[in-house]
């Protein structure tokens, strides 16, 4: 359902803005990368030494050094019969010369240099060619691209002093629940603090999105209506809590009251079950052309629950909204390491709070283990975590060293 909903959007127009190169990291580009020169721009020496033919050089015969090159200085030669040029790493390689022997190679006395046996090179050897990279007019990086620091440099070498960017979609959350406190007040006897809102608004802006916390709304149809026509002018909602079977679990009924066109109201995994997925015909004069409507989710209130369901529910649309190719979750293989037991369920996919040790010897798995956890409101194992294993539907009970899957945060 969400897949199909994420195919629905990926054509659509998204509107673009215009940022400095500087501050680019992190958003998605709007434009294909072109290179507005061959790279590299000319035939460069990744060494300091000289450079020769490589069949000369290779005769061991001394060579007249009869120039030096380098870095920022313009190509030079061409290079004569039976001489070297001296280079410095980065200097343009002079015509004529297809090779560079190293400094550290060769032995030097009265303006001659001579490679030193056993040693020989071949042509091309510490040369990087004109236009190896790319060439001039290449589209080097598609429209919908995530820029980090490697796509930063690259726009650079090309010359992108500022790049088109997607508008980053904006995500209304909102928390509901009478029992919760802003972070600044000191919480009253049975109320807790809400975490999910600021949690909520780390992972929409990891996963590209531009958070806006609304007001938390009470656990009442009138605070909740009212609450929702706020939302109307974001891209997406997140509502966390008031989702479960209980008494005061009211989000759904005013979801309908909103006109709510509902995809879901359950799914099969824990913590998470009973996720809601529906869209709002709330006419948005926000991103997206064409579209009336807000991608609506209804978190289960628990930390975890909303983490898990966020995740694995709400990144992959929030990520097309955002005019991303890349498409969350990410799930990768990994070794288990303890504790060994049964964990699974039997009609629920689980995904357990656990910690993944990246630092793994050549030729093993990551290393993954369980963080004891007291329940999904369990804040302390979710911030010791930095995944989640993922456990099958009745699964057999897993032993220490068996591979398993866990959902990367
Ligand atoms: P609910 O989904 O509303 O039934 O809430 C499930 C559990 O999550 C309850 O224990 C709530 O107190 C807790 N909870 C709900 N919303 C939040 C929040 N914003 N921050 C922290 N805990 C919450
Ligand atoms: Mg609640």
């Amino acid at each position: 359902m969400v897949a199909a909903c994420i195919a629905q959007l990926r054509p659509l127009r998204l509107s673009s803005q215009r940022v400095d190169l500087a501050l680019a990291a992190g958003r998605v580009l709007a434009q294909p990368l072109i290179a507005d020169r061959d790279q590299p721009p000319f035939a460069r020496s990744t060494r300091d030494g000289y450079a020769c033919r490589a069949s000369q050089a290779s005769s061991h015969l001394p060579l007249a050094v009869v120039g030096s090159s380098r870095a920022g200085e313009a190509p030079a030669g061409p290079l004569p019969p039976h001489a070297a040029w001296e280079i410095m790493t980065g200097a343009p390689v002079p015509e004529g010369a297809d090779a560079v022997i190293m400094l550290e190679h060769v032995e030097l006395a009265q303006r001659q240099v001579r490679l030193l046996p056993p040693r020989t090179v071949k042509p091309g050897d510490n040369i990087v060619s004109q236009g190896v990279q790319a060439r001039e007019g290449d589209e080097l990086l598609p429209a919908g691209t995530q820029i980090q620091f490697g796509q930063i440099a690259l726009a650079a070498a090309c010359g992108y002093a500022a790049l088109d960017v997607f508008v980053r979609p904006r995500v209304a959350i909102l928390t509901t629940g009478d029992e919760l406190t802003p972070v600044e007040s000191s919480p009253g006897p049975g109320q807790i603090r809400n975490s999910n809102a600021p949690m909520l608004a780390a992972m929409v802006a990891a996963a590209g999105g531009d958070p806006l916390i609304l007001p938390t709304a009470a656990d009442n149809a009138q605070s909740l209506d009212s609450a929702l026509a706020q939302a109307a002018r974001a891209d997406m909602l997140l509502i966390s809590g008031g989702v479960s079977a209980g008494k005061f679990d009211l989000v759904e009924p005013a979801l309908a009251r909103a006109g709510a066109r509902f995809h879901f109201t359950g799914v099969r995994i824990q913590p998470g079950k009973p996720l809601v997925f529906c869209e709002l015909p709330i006419r948005s004069s926000g991103i997206i052309q064409n579209e009336n409507s807000t991608k609506c989710f209804g978190l289960p209130g628990n930390p975890v629950s909303s983490a898990v369901t966020f995740l694995l529910f709400a990144a992959p649309v929030l990520a097309a909204l955002a005019g991303s190719s890349q498409s969350p979750p990410r799930f990768a293989w990994a070794r288990f390491a303890a504790p060994a037991g049964k964990h699974s369920k039997k009609d629920l996919t689980r995904f357990l709070p656990a910690f993944c040790s990246f630092r793994t010897m050549a030729g093993s798995l990551p290393e993954v283990s369980l963080i004891p956890m007291q329940g999904s409101g369990d804040l302390p194992a979710l911030a010791r975590s930095n995944c989640f294993l993922v456990i099958p539907e009745g699964a057999p009970p897993i032993d220490a060293g068996a591979i398993v899957r866990i959902l990367l945060t």
